[in-house]
């Protein structure tokens, strides 16, 4: 058996999402200009995101931007250019504020005018949202019910370890689907791996420019061993080593701007070792893969209520399987599938599989 991401011909696939923000985007420091000042300010978002295009481009590799309202409706051709480019427009909020200090309402006129905008912009609905500074916690699970609400269909705010600006240190590690007051959303978390039994991250922001590549590299096999999606962040400031520099706390400041110059080194490594994909197609993968394991498990359940696979040398393995449990799975999934899936894909897994309804013992 190779070892994940050894010599293979299929790159192993990897979701690069890029959170689309100027310089002067810092959160939670008083040193950061509030946005009455921002419009007064050099921006460097088109040089920067010209540049990630031109090396996405150089390796076929498609991204998800996560743009901030703010930001797009000041720079539209550059938002369509990167639709384009085939990449995924996704949506940061308007004002970069963090949803645990706004509060319900104000989080939600943000994230709504926002995903206007935007739609405005690329004619298509937006469907995956990024709250900024992953500030969705355990304090604020209303926010899942505003972006489901918002009709955002997957999210990718939780970053499921302790941070600064919110985290949620016990949150599944894996992509699962949220019930909201508004019907399910799936979430995307934040790629962590455990190490010595803490929640560690390589995989964005600070964390990818201070790893060296071998610790990122043996961060992301552990995820695929661990069965968990390939998920980098990164900021477009992040390539750019010459931007202005705030007057931050010592701290912070190592933070945001400590070995700039590394980062397009390791893109270009990302981009030429793994397989480069949005968001929205790992999570209609995901979709995908969970309804056809949905209906098929009540179909090799029939014997009794065991779930029957088999080892490489054939040995028949019996795992006990609930039916409540294969019931809820099927709902669950299907619901999903009805509000997720694009109508294209839709109408393709359910003419394919005409056959497939599910039967109870
Ligand atoms: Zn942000």
């Amino acid at each position: 058996m190779p070892k994940p991401n050894e010599q293979t011909n299929h790159k192993v696939p990897l979701c690069l999402t890029i959170d689309v923000e100027d310089w002067f985007h810092i959160l939670d420091s008083p040193a950061a200009p509030t946005i009455e000042h921002w419009s007064s300010l050099e921006s460097r978002i088109e040089r920067n995101v010209e540049k990630l295009l031109v090396l996405l481009d150089a390796f076929s590799a498609k991204s998800t931007l996560f743009w901030l309202g703010w930001l797009a409706e000041r720079h539209k051709n550059l938002v369509r250019k990167c639709q384009t480019a085939g990449h995924e427009i996704a949506c940061h909020g308007y004002a970069h504020i963090l949803a645990h200090e706004v509060g319900e309402q104000a989080f939600r006129n943000d994230v709504n005018r926002s995903k206007a905008i935007l739609e405005d912009i690329v004619n298509e609905p937006i469907k995956g949202f990024r709250a900024p500074g992953f500030s969705v916690t355990n304090k604020t699970a209303w926010a899942f019910d505003v972006i489901r609400e918002a009709g955002f269909q997957y999210d990718a705010s939780v970053f499921p370890a302790s941070r600064g600006h919110g985290g949620i240190p016990n949150a599944i590690l894996v992509p699962h689907f949220i019930e909201t007051q508004h019907g399910h959303l799936l979430e995307i978390p934040s790629s962590i791996v455990e190490v010595f039994g803490r929640r560690a991250c390589f995989f964005g922001g600070g964390y990818l420019r201070l790893a060296s590549k071998s610790m990122i590299k043996w961060g992301l096999n552990r995820l695929l061993e661990a069965g968990q999606p390939l998920v980098v962040y990164i900021h477009p400031r992040e390539i750019d080593p010459y931007q202005p520099r705030l007057p931050l706390s010592l701290k912070r400041r190592f933070k945001c701007y400590v070995r700039l110059k590394s980062t397009i080194s390791k893109l270009e490594w990302l981009c030429r070792d793994y397989q480069l994909y949005t968001m929205l197609e790992m999570a209609e993968n995901y979709i995908k893969s969970l309804y056809y394991e949905a209906r098929t498990l009540p179909v090799i359940n029939l014997g009794g209520n065991h779930r029957i696979t088999w080892t490489d040398s054939g040995e028949e393995v019996r795992t006990p399987v609930g039916h409540q449990s294969i019931r809820d799975r099927i709902l669950k999934v299907e619901k999903a599938m009805a509000t997720f899936l694009s109508p294209a894909i839709n109408e393709h897994v359910i003419l394919n599989e005409p056959q497939l309804q599910p039967t109870y013992r």
